[in-house]
């Protein structure tokens, strides 16, 4: 089938959901087509490691626009439909599904896939790399109470399942290289005071250790470290990170970086095309550099400029990166860069529960981590931007 649309969006993440926000704003009604690989409308990807397993939410909660949201607002939606190929000269994008679409403008929110690990049995179906809500219905039937997993990763994804899974009663057993849990952004007291939590609610924890191969028989895993340490389970997760999903850019001859690159107004080198969320790699001015941020506020926000911007706003994307996490009872919000190998001037209400880390580099603020403190990121936004030169003892008590 042929078809024309002013503006069509792929990738069904939160950045697609965003960018019809966005183009809304400027344009109540050019047509708009909406394409999604997997077969459900958008929904928030956060609840499928916290608050589903907690029983907070519900998945029918998760979803980021209720159904009639696409019909009111003119949008086409394409779900279980992938977009396999794009010819940017022509402005015309190919699906699995035999369709041809012409485009006024194009936005790729095509998000990030999880990476597979590099080893014997990595590529296994049975392993879950998890990142979908169907990877969250399928692991959910197999966490029966009493079962085991391990869990590969010390990351944001394998930390939090751990405490998921853990919670559930599940008996888990995590492996990971590095020396402690969160380790890229987590300072090392506090990161250890976290794994030794994680420990004391019965996560059996093997840092500094890398599995070296993986098999699958008769429903049970086992996993060969490295140092040949042998670890069995019924379930293994791996959360070894992502990579941005830029197949479709890659064939349209887009230029690349550690992603889509695009300009300050998230176009990419091609001046009818957009990239934003997980798969953008974009200049960020406060930092000096490119950068791909794979966080839902990111892709909130930048799904929404560049919506704006394909309706013609041409707004510059100058948002500062936040992210947030759950780990046990330690919540956390971060704004700006935060990264464990900057200077760390901790102020602490209560040492590793509750206070604020101060990111510092060439003694100025450029990261800030709100631990079980809430309400104060703009207060935080606000520090990073003065720039002024920050001394460890006059941020004693900053924010609280
Ligand atoms: C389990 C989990 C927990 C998370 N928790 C947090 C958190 O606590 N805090 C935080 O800040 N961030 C968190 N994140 C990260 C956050 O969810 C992502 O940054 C965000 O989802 C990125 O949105 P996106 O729209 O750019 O990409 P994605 O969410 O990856 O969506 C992209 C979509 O595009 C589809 N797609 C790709 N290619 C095509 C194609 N060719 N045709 C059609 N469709 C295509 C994909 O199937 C996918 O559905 C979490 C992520 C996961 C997986």
């Amino acid at each position: 089938m042929k078809g024309e649309y002013k503006y069509v969006i792929v990738g069904g993440g939160l950045a697609g959901a965003s960018a019809i926000k966005g183009i809304r704003e400027h344009d109540k009604d050019g047509s708009i087509l909406l394409y999604g690989a997997e077969p459900h409308r958008p929904y928030d990807r956060p609840p499928l490691s916290k608050k589903l397993w907690f029983g907070k939410k519900k998945v029918e909660e998760i979803f980021i626009d209720p159904p009639g949201f696409y019909e009111e607002n003119g949008v086409e939606l394409r779900l279980g439909v992938k977009a396999v190929s794009l010819d940017a000269k022509a402005a015309e994008l190919k699906d699995d599904a035999g369709n041809v679409t012409r485009y006024g403008k194009l936005l790729l929110a095509t998000g990030a896939a999880p990476k597979k690990l590099p080893i014997p049995g990595g590529s296994l179906s049975e392993v879950c790399y998890y990142r979908s809500l169907d990877d969250y219905s399928r692991l959910r039937e197999k966490a029966a109470e009493g079962s085991s997993a391990i869990i590969i990763g010390g990351g944001f994804i394998g930390s939090e399942l751990a405490a998921a899974l853990s919670a559930n009663n599940v008996s888990v057993t995590m492996l990971f290289p590095s020396p402690y849990l969160c380790s890229r952004v987590l300072p090392k007291a506090l990161g250890y005071a976290v794994q030794d939590d994680f420990i004391k609610r019965g996560v059996r924890v093997f840092a500094n250790t890398s599995p070296s191969s993986i098999e699958y028989r008769n429903g049970r895993f086992t996993v060969t470290a490295s140092d040949h340490r042998l670890f069995e389970s019924d379930m293994l997760i791996a959360g070894a990170g992502v990579a941005p999903s830029v197949e479709l850019a890659e064939g349209a001859g887009l230029i690349l970086g550690d992603g889509i690159d695009v300009d300050t107004r998230l176009r990419t080198s091609d001046p009818d095309i957009y990239a934003a969320g997980d798969a953008a790699y974009f200049p960020y001015r406060e930092l000096g550099r490119r950068m791909r941020v794979e966080h839902w506020d990111n892709a909130l926000s930048q799904g929404k400029l560049a919506g704006e911007n394909m309706a013609g706003a041409g707004k510059e994307y100058v948002h500062m990166p936040y992210f947030f996490s759950d780990l046990f009872d330690f919540g956390y919000e971060a704004v700006g860069e935060v990264s464990s190998n900057l200077e760390v001037v901790a102020d602490w209400e209560e040492e590793n529960k509750k206070g604020v880390l101060y990111y510092l580099k060439g003694g100025l603020v450029k990261g800030v981590m709100l631990c079980n403190v809430w309400d104060k990121v703009d207060e935080a936004r606000e520090l990073i931007r003065k720039k002024e030169p920050a001394s460890p003892k006059g941020l004693m008590g900053w924010i609280r």
